[in-house]
């Protein structure tokens, strides 16, 4: 079946260059010229595997779109791309507030954007470390790699797709070193960049809505981090 992409976009030329591209890079695309019919056609089957969110819409903030997007169970595994023509609001867009997967500023190159779509859809796509089923208990926190879901103490914690990518990828190579370099290339599919401050705010934050299981977190000063070895 064909990977499909949503692309919310309210400019119908970058709606069609977008699809021109997409299309020849063998993805199926849908669009979506306001933030009402995004949320629409992200809900209908098949579903997107993937959107491409514009931040500016004529009806709604793309914010909004992808708060949505994640607060409906239905949806809330879909992949997001944010675009924005603002670079500083790139930390509030990626995980933090908003649970985005991914960004590009605008003007783009379609190459650069490919790059990120193809990243964001091999990591979504990526197997998971061990073949384990159903729900894991570790200490004080229990995970369900199928749901997307985690609790702590039976209470039910909400995380990004991010998020959850994180904690998955560090409580699987417990008791291991992860570097700052090796976190942003496996959770964040980027390699070479500089930008660890990243790492260290959706760290930071994990380890808040953690709570009680927060500590099992731990920072190696000057490395990284790395999920403790038992609870
Ligand atoms: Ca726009």
């Amino acid at each position: 079946m064909d990977t499909l992409i949503l692309i919310v976009e309210d400019e119908p030329d970058l709606v069609a260059s977008l699809e021109y591209n997409l299309q020849r890079e063998g993805y199926g695309t849908r669009a979506a010229l306001t933030g009402t019919r995004a949320l629409e056609l992200v809900r209908r089957d098949p579903k997107p595997d993937l959107v491409l969110l514009d931040l500016m819409l004529p009806d709604m903030s793309g914010k909004d779109v992808c708060r949505q997007i994640r607060a409906d169970a239905a949806t809330r595994d879909i992949p997001v791309i944010m675009v924005t023509a603002r670079t500083e609001e790139v930390d509030r867009i990626i995980g933090l507030e908003l649970g985005a997967d991914d960004y590009v500023t605008k003007p783009y190159s379609i190459r650069e954007l490919m790059l990120r779509v193809k990243a964001v859809l091999r990591r979504r796509g990526a197997p998971p470390d061990d073949d384990a089923t159903g729900p894991r208990v570790f200490g004080r926190l229990r995970i369900d790699e199928d749901a997307h879901r985690v609790w702590v103490d039976d209470a039910l914690i909400e995380l990004t797709a991010l998020e959850f990518r994180l904690l998955s990828m560090l409580l699987a190579r417990r008791g291991r070193v992860q570097t700052r370099d090796v976190l942003l290339e496996e959770v964040w599919g980027v390699r070479g960049d500089s930008n660890t401050r990243t790492v260290d705010t959706h760290v930071k934050r994990l380890r808040q809505k953690l709570g009680a299981a927060g500590s099992y977190v731990e920072t190696i000063r000057g490395v990284g981090y790395r999920f403790t070895d038992r609870p």
